[in-house]
């Protein structure tokens, strides 16, 4: 099922959240970046378009300037992400140079998505990017946003860009191979959901805990993704995105993970 849905996708969304691109010391993993973008590379020469949803920049910040961490005003939370953003770029870009591959750094928020020419300058800003291929690298733009006008999660901002995009594929990569019945991490006889064709049911059927380390969105917000993107076509797939070649290995479908059907 997820190795079909690869190969049907053209252009593909993926989001990366905070508990994968942080290694145990809590810094940019840059191995992981490497390693992922030598798989994306492999993937944009089979002829796939691809978008990169990274979060990261508050963990960035806080390894580069190594204070501020525990501060609550919301000044140094964005002074951090403003901090930060700029490592990860430098990380991402480091990542796809040895393949010859270009990055680009979109910072959007959520007026950018409920206001018609910003949308347009964006889609069309989306396209010339993928079109020349560069890998537009998007994260909300922490830095101007304060929490009452926030997207909040990039769970969500990844399925407004995949919308936005009219993108084929969704891909999630968190720190669990998708949407079990009750948190996997308080649970060792936890059940994997495997496929969902009805979101609701789901909904209605598990039980959900709380987020850990570096996450924001927790499980939720990635099923509210999913409703999302299902609903204007784009089917979803959530994975982890530590295992070894993640990418690689749900293309040849040999990881497992949930699948939000679109059909
Ligand atoms: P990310 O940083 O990748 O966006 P989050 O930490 O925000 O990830 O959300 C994923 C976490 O949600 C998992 O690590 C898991 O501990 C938690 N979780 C809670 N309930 C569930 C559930 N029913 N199925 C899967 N994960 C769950």
């Amino acid at each position: 099922m997820i190795a079909k849905l690869f190969a049907r996708s053209r252009k593909i969304v993926i989001k990366i959240g905070s508990n994968t691109l942080a290694d145990a010391e809590g810094k940019i993993d840059r191995a992981f970046l490497a390693s992922f973008a030598e798989q994306a590379a492999v993937l944009m020469k089979s002829g796939k378009q691809l978008v990169v949803v990274s979060s990261g920049a508050r963990i960035a910040g806080i390894s580069a300037i190594d204070k501020w961490a525990r501060k609550k005003d919301i000044h140094y939370k964005q002074a951090l992400c403003a901090i930060g953003q700029v490592e990860l770029m430098e990380a991402w870009k480091k990542a796809f140079e040895p393949s010859g591959i270009h990055i680009a750094q979109l910072l959007l928020t959520r007026d950018d998505f409920s206001d018609d020419i910003r949308t347009l300058n964006m889609r069309n800003t989306l396209f010339t990017l993928v079109d020349e291929g560069v890998v537009p690298v998007i994260n909300e733009n922490d830095s101007v946003c304060v929490d009452e006008i926030k997207i909040g999660d990039n769970d969500t901002l990844a399925s407004l860009s995949a919308v936005l995009w009219s993108a084929d594929l969704l891909v999630l990569f968190s720190d669990i191979d998708g949407v079990y019945d009750k948190n996997p991490k308080e649970h060792g006889d936890a059940v994997l959901v495997e496929t969902v064709s009805d979101i609701a049911a789901l909904k209605a059927s598990i039980s959900i805990g709380t987020t850990n380390g570096f996450g924001t969105g927790g499980i939720s917000t990635k099923i509210e993704a999913a409703e999302k993107a299902v609903s204007y076509g784009i089917p979803m797939i959530l994975a982890h995105g530590g295992r070894p070649r993640a990418l690689e290995a749900l293309v040849a479908g040999r990881q497992p993970g949930t699948v939000f059907l679109a059909d």
